[in-house]
């Protein structure tokens, strides 16, 4: 079981030398209780306390990479079992799986579909993040060719070697050492094989076994063997099985401190029928998943993937939003129209988007409402006249432009007459409810 900070600051210097960072040696000991820092930040602690404080404050759920470089994926790492709790960190990494064994005109063709899947969602970047290169020709030589050219066109994603075939499996690590693959899978029969391979190339492995007692036990296998990076693969395959292994594996990591399941998970999801391999995609993602493998990527599933895992591990504490600020959209000039909003991230990605789309420039005055859209600010007493025109006032915007109008958005139209009497001198135009709406609005001002 985890120790307490208490317990942990038992066997710390007691110095307050603070190289750890931290002012006294206490505040270093509840931050490794709560696993935001690792015990190597003391420089000084004993052996022996390393040797007693060493597992006890080891992450419950094992941090590492999927892949190398900066597009590598951090997995694992998680702390609580309800996003509320507190939050979850690390974003599963979504893979499409390929055949070894199809032309080299369509391995290149699915590298480039990973290599150009990136999309701009509120401000960040969403891709698929690896690729599985599955071992179904039977012939070594023909995997390590398709895995060394889908890594060369996929020169940003991680690789999975989705290969029980140790021989097969250590050509292809061989090749693309550099890229940290992960090899999928150590089973019962190959486990000696592939720690092996996993250890001299420093790579990790994923655990593969029917059940979670067969997995627990490979684990400690593994581990014996001198593997750490290990993945979970319990062999669940129905959205139920799922559910129930994920939820198990996570409560015993966190709740039990049990260290065979303290690792990341994957999720093989593939299915012949695209909305149902999406649907159990997205099971996986929302429970507990690291790890999920799809037999295909396409706008609409990306879209609706990226757009849960985004959801879900965004910190439901802190609202995004962008900085308080007036934006400019395309060169406005002194007379272009100046439209308002809250700084919610999504509020103000859809309307800039749309006032983009009109291809008239303007500015948009952002206001900080703590990360609440329009109507749910307005309501929270964040998004009132008084605020609105303070803000306008002390932007400077004044002295920018030739006119004194704000067109405010439709859902809050109540404010206008407030406004009005708040910002002296300006005008206040009532702008659409929605934001769809606003190119044919502002194209209609300029016509
Ligand atoms: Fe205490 Fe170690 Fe931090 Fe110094 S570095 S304050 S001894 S925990």
């Amino acid at each position: 079981m985890a120790l307490t900070g208490v317990q942990i600051f038992k066997f710390l210097p007691k110095t307050n030398c603070k190289k750890c960072g931290f002012p006294t040696c206490l505040a270093f000991a509840m931050a490794l209780a709560q696993g935001k820092i690792s015990l190597e930040k003391c420089p000084d602690v004993s052996e022996e306390a390393k040797k007693t404080l060493g597992e006890a404050s080891a992450p419950p759920i094992r941090t590492f990479a999927l892949g190398a470089g900066d597009n590598a994926v951090k997995l694992g790492g998680e702390t609580v079992l309800f996003r509320h709790d507190k939050k979850f960190f690390n974003p599963c990494a979504l893979a499409i799986n390929i055949k070894d064994s199809l032309g080299d005109d369509e391995l290149v063709e699915n590298a480039t579909w990973v290599a150009t899947s990136e999309l701009n969602r509120v401000g960040q970047k969403l891709r698929v993040d690896a690729i599985s290169v599955e071992y179904a020709s039977n012939n070594s030589a023909q995997y390590e060719k398709a895995v060394k050219l889908v890594a060369e066109k996929a020169p940003d994603a991680a690789i999975i070697l989705n290969c029980k075939d140790a021989v097969a499996a250590e050509a292809a690590v061989k090749a693309i050492a550099a890229r940290k693959p992960l090899i999928y899978a150590a089973t019962n029969e190959n486990a000696d094989a592939m720690a092996n391979i996993a250890k001299t190339h420093g790579v990790p492995l994923c655990a593969s076994a029917q059940g979670l007692e067969a997995l627990s036990a490979l684990t400690e296998k593994l581990q014996g063997l001198g593997v750490n990076d290990i993945v979970l693969d319990s062999g669940a395959k129905t959205a139920k099985e799922i559910i129930e292994h994920n939820t198990q594996i996570r409560r015993s990591a966190l709740k039990k401190g049990f260290k065979p399941l303290g690792f990341p998970v994957l999720n093989c999801v593939i299915r012949e029928d695209s909305i149902l391999e999406a649907t159990i995609a997205s099971v996986a993602i929302a429970k507990y998943a690291s790890i999920v493998i799809l037999s295909s990527i396409e706008k609409w599933k990306n879209l609706v993937l990226f757009t849960l895992r985004q959801n879900i591990y965004t910190d439901p504490q802190v609202p995004m939003q962008v900085e308080q600020k007036i934006y400019n959209i395309g060169e406005p000039t002194a007379e272009s129209p100046l439209m308002i909003t809250t700084n919610f991230s999504l509020t103000y990605f859809i309307v800039s988007g749309e006032i983009e789309n009109s291809k008239v420039p303007s500015r948009l005055a952002v206001m900080d409402s703590e990360g609440l859209s329009v109507l749910t600010a307005w309501a929270a007493g964040k998004f009132t006249a008084a605020k609105i025109a303070q803000f306008i006032k002390d932007s400077g915007i004044e002295g920018q432009i030739k006119h004194k109008e704000l067109i405010i958005p439709g859902q809050v139209a109540i404010l206008s007459g407030a406004l009005e009497d708040k910002l002296e001198g300006w005008k206040i135009t009532v702008g659409p409810r929605e934001a769809n709406a606003i190119p044919t609005f502002l194209k209609g001002r300029v016509a």
